[in-house]
């Protein structure tokens, strides 16, 4: 049993890795820079790494960047795409990497006979885009798929790279015969096996500490999580996000991978979350925080929407309630330091 990881280092894949050596499977994990501890210490720490885990170094602009990593292996796992809000040039900061990446990696498996399934990472955001309203009265499943002439006209520009990287997999798996399965997962909270932080893990950091400010120069993960709730405003959005725990992603990948019927895509949202909902589960878990007290504006809350799991279910993933999720992610990010309280 032996498999590739690509974008191995990163937060949900660092996860993937973990359960996959659990799971007795031999890794082959690509990461950009082997050499640099920060990105693969994590890794190699891990229960089995020593004797089943191999990393390769791979670049998703690289053409055949990742044929030696996949040659020989059974399926392969492509999580790696830039996650990013806020860029200067979105052709080459996302658009690029996501679709020119999950092309360079799908090539590969194409030329390889041995992968038999390729399980993509993609996003909720190639499914909820469509210009249908998104209201509590709609169920949004796997049949819906982004609009990317409407991502490109909001400058949406993280969604219309996963939207245009998932849209030409599709394309290039059917014209190739892979056996390929998506997993599109919502805004992904929860533990942290890395060091340093990831975009999505900031939803719940920002909630709590505004030094975080300083951290977030150093990584962009926490740009979010300031966004998520102004804290310094005492305000919280007048909006909601649809969570979802990093190792229910880990692991719908893995079923997705290991279940023959598995096929198409998995739309995985645990719940769509009212900051004002997020704000109480905080507080109940922390009275000692400052959280905001107050909507930033007076209008009626902004309506959740919803999303179907009636698929994802064939894959036997029982979601972690969020709010398990977000005690897991506040004390991970106590435990490595990023906020003291
Ligand atoms: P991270 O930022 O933690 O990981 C992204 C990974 O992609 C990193 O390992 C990074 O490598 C790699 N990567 C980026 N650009 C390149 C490149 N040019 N060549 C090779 N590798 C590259 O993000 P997440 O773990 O959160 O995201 C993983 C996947 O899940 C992505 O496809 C993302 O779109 C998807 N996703 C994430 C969600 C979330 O809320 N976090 C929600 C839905 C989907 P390096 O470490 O070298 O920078």
């Amino acid at each position: 049993k032996v498999v590739c990881v690509t974008g191995a280092s990163g937060f949900i894949a660092s996860w993937l890795v973990k359960l996959l050596l659990q799971h007795d499977y031999t890794v082959k994990a690509t990461v950009r820079d082997p050499n640099d501890p920060k990105k693969t210490q994590h890794l190699l720490s891990l229960d089995g790494a020593k004797e089943r885990l191999h990393l390769f170094k791979a670049d998703l602009l690289e053409e055949g960047s990742f044929d030696s990593v996949v040659d020989g292996c059974d399926g392969v796992f492509h999580t790696a795409s830039p996650v990013a809000m806020d860029v200067v040039n979105p052709q080459a900061e996302l658009i690029d990497p996501a679709l020119k990446g999950t092309i360079n990696v799908l090539r590969s498996c194409a030329k390889f006979p041995s992968v038999k399934r390729v399980v993509v990472t993609s996003s909720m955001a190639a499914v909820v885009f469509t210009g249908k309203p998104l209201t509590s009265e709609v169920l949004i499943d796997e049949s819906w798929f982004s609009d990317p002439v409407l991502c490109k006209e909001s400058k949406l520009w993280y969604v219309l790279s996963k939207t245009l990287a998932e849209e030409a997999a599709w394309k290039f798996s059917k014209e190739n015969g892979i056996d390929m399965v998506t997993i599109n997962p919502a805004w992904v909270i929860g533990p942290l096996i890395q060091p340093t932080l990831n975009l999505s893990a900031e939803v719940v950091l920002n909630l709590i500490n505004d030094t975080l400010q300083q951290l977030m120069k150093m990584c962009f993960m926490l740009c979010f999580l300031f966004l998520y709730l102004n804290i310094r405003a005492q305000t919280f959005p007048n909006r909601s996000y649809r969570l979802v725990d990093v190792r229910d992603v880990a692991n719908a990948h893995i079923q997705a991978y290991e279940i023959p019927e598995a096929s198409g895509r998995y739309c995985l949202v645990e719940k769509d979350l009212h900051y004002s909902e997020t704000v109480k589960i905080l507080r109940k878990l922390y009275p000692e925080l400052p959280l905001p007290e107050k909507c930033a504006d007076d209008k009626p809350y902004a309506p959740s929407s919803r999303v179907s799991q009636e698929k994802v279910k064939s894959l036997g993933i029982h979601f972690t309630p969020l709010e398990v999720s977000l005690k897991d992610t506040v004390e991970s990010l106590k435990e490595k330091n990023f906020v003291s309280f």
